[in-house]
């Protein structure tokens, strides 16, 4: 089990490691690693001569990091067309097992829940994070972000985007950070883990089509950032930091698409 998650995740920094993507993903994952073991070939990073503006060129199944449309994360200047229906979270307590996967910390949680949203029910997956926030709101970066993804059974992706500011310990995630794995480890968590403990109270949020933000940067991936921050210590944040200095890609041109604003 260990292995299998570490393999994917390797390539995909957690948001292809759900493990029902299919065989093309699992293929890439087993090419990817092989080539990184064996033969030290370039691997995906965020620095160095595998850092996001080389990612289209890194091997011919990146291609849509340098040519797509559709990448996330984007600048959010509040363009707001269209008036999304509200997110029905229905997120349920789960186990959860913390893994150290070489892009991020990522929680791999069996039983979370989910939410609906215009008619499709979304299961939650895993939730990684990223420092600072790969998105920005007008310009601003954040301290960290948390990306919660999910699918629908059509096989849909859609990830919730919760920003982090500096602030107050954050008790949701108080046993998770202090029991970060380190680089190809994992750990689990002896309480169960509600996502719902996570979000912020006022829902409101920007809603637009997007893309993984690790390679291959597949596209039509619905995205859904909250605008609320919630609060992490600078002692969390630093914790995160001592693993992962900088894991966010840079923003991406916005091109034709609209950003929907509840
Ligand atoms: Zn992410």
């Amino acid at each position: 089990m260990n292995i299998r998650f570490s393999k994917i995740s390797l390539l995909c920094a957690g948001l292809l490691a759900i493990t029902t993507l299919g065989s093309h993903a699992a293929d890439h994952a087993a090419k990817a690693t092989d080539q990184h073991g064996s033969h030290g070939a370039k691997h995906w990073s965020y620095s160095g001569e595998g850092a996001p503006a080389n990612w289209g060129n890194l091997e011919p199944g990146f291609s849509l990091c340098r040519l797509g449309k559709q990448q996330s994360p984007v600048d959010i200047q509040g363009q707001g067309s269209g008036k999304p229906a509200p997110i029905e979270f229905a997120y349920t307590a789960s186990s959860a097992e913390v893994v150290n996967n070489g892009h991020t910390v990522q929680i791999n949680l069996p039983s979370a829940g989910g939410f609906r949203l215009d008619g499709t029910e979304f299961k939650l997956a895993q939730f990684h994070f990223h420092t600072p926030s790969e998105e920005k709101i007008r310009g601003v970066a954040y301290p960290m972000v948390a990306h919660l993804v999910h699918k629908s059974a059509a096989g849909n992706l859609a990830v919730v985007a919760v920003l982090f500011e500096l602030g107050d310990e954050n008790q949701a995630l108080k046993e998770l950070f202090a029991k970060l794995p380190a680089n190809g480890q994992t750990a689990h968590l002896s309480n169960a883990f509600n996502v719902s403990d996570l979000l912020p109270a006022y829902k409101g949020y920007y809603k637009f089509m997007g893309s993984l933000t690790t390679p291959p940067c597949t596209e039509n991936v619905q995205w859904q950032i909250l605008k609320q921050r919630v609060e992490i210590s600078k002692e969390q944040l630093e914790a995160f930091r001592k693993l992962y200095k900088m894991n966010a890609r840079p923003v991406q041109p916005l091109n034709q698409r609209k950003v929907e604003e509840s």
